[in-house]
């Protein structure tokens, strides 16, 4: 089995203990941990930069502590490969070692200087979730309550990403700074964890016309392992979770589905999907309906193909 995952909180669970360490065997305090990835076949796992709420004022040193973690406890180098562009996803894909992409949550602490975003970028960030779920100075998030949209900085940020070949995340965006995205993106952008709003009506899932807009865009949409996000009865599990695979493939997405699990960043769990190392669980469930081809394109095929496309040349 072969698995990409889209999004996980391990560097805030690290941020905050850093005492954990991410390859000591049997980690029971991450969900997604080494031992666990190999056991699943995770070959490429995103690692989110996320600044807990208690940071009241997130400053760009407190991404920086977050990327040195990664880089000191995350990428050691006879293990993992840090993939940058295209040709270290190629060298991930076909050689032993598995990868990691570094990935950001809420750009408050980039305060529209482009600078920092330059400097992230050549930290190795790939993708950015513009907000977490409240406003910043570039577009308001899904709880905001004035429901707005992209401020004009927000909007240059946007393009600044496209030049750079940074991939923009809508999950957490507000409904508007959705569309703003859609409207002002030049390139193909993704929702790394959000399920479907049809299935399980929770503000952070995506309506179907974001889910349309993603799919026709060439996007990808992150099935997401969050209980209250697969389901609103109390009752989230891995059948539940495929109505919402179901439902992106009737809309057209068979392509576009990919898993954005968010390990590390909720504490109930599915049962029979409490950790990154049970992810044979949902393959075999998937078995069940889909064909292998199509099994492994929801697994890792779809994003390794946004990727290959994303990813800067070199
Ligand atoms: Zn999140």
């Amino acid at each position: 089995m072969v698995i990409i995952d889209g999004h996980c909180d391990v560097l805030w669970k690290m941020y905050e203990n850093p005492l954990i360490d991410f390859y000591a065997p049997q980690q029971a305090e991450l969900d997604v941990n080494y031992e666990n990835m190999m056991k699943s076949g995770i070959k490429i796992q995103c690692f989110a930069i996320y600044l807990p709420e208690s940071i009241k004022q997130p400053k760009f040193d407190d991404y920086l502590e977050y990327i040195n973690i990664f880089y000191q406890k995350i990428a050691i180098m006879d293990k993992l490969t840090v993939i940058k562009n295209q040709s270290d996803l190629q060298q991930v894909m076909n050689g032993t070692k598995v990868g990691a992409i570094l990935t950001l949550e809420g750009a408050d602490a980039i305060n529209d200087h482009s600078l920092y975003t330059q400097i992230l970028f050549r930290l190795g960030v790939r993708m950015i979730g513009v907000t977490w779920n409240y406003a910043n100075w570039a577009a308001d998030g899904i709880l905001e309550a004035r429901k707005g949209g992209f401020s004009k900085k927000g909007k240059r940020f946007i393009k600044e990403c496209n030049d750079l070949g940074i991939i923009l995340d809508a999950s957490h965006l507000s409904v508007r700074s959705f569309w703003d995205l859609a409207d002002h993106s030049k390139k193909p952008f993704v929702a790394t964890h959000s399920n479907a709003y049809a299935v399980c009506p929770h503000p952070r899932n995506l309506n179907d016309d974001q889910i349309r807009a993603l799919i026709t865009r060439g996007g990808r949409i992150g099935i997401t392992f969050v209980p209250w996000f697969v389901s609103d009865k109390g009752d989230a599990s891995i059948s539940r979770l495929m109505k919402h695979i179901e439902h992106v493939c009737a809309l057209g997405g068979e392509k576009q589905v990919v898993l954005g699990s968010d390990f590390d960043g909720f504490n109930i769990k599915m049962p029979g999907l409490e950790h990154a190392g049970q992810l044979d669980n949902l393959a075999q469930q998937l078995s069940r309906y889909y064909k292998d081809q199509i099994v492994e394109n929801f697994l890792y095929r779809n994003w390794l193909t946004f990727f290959e496309t994303s990813l800067p040349i070199s």
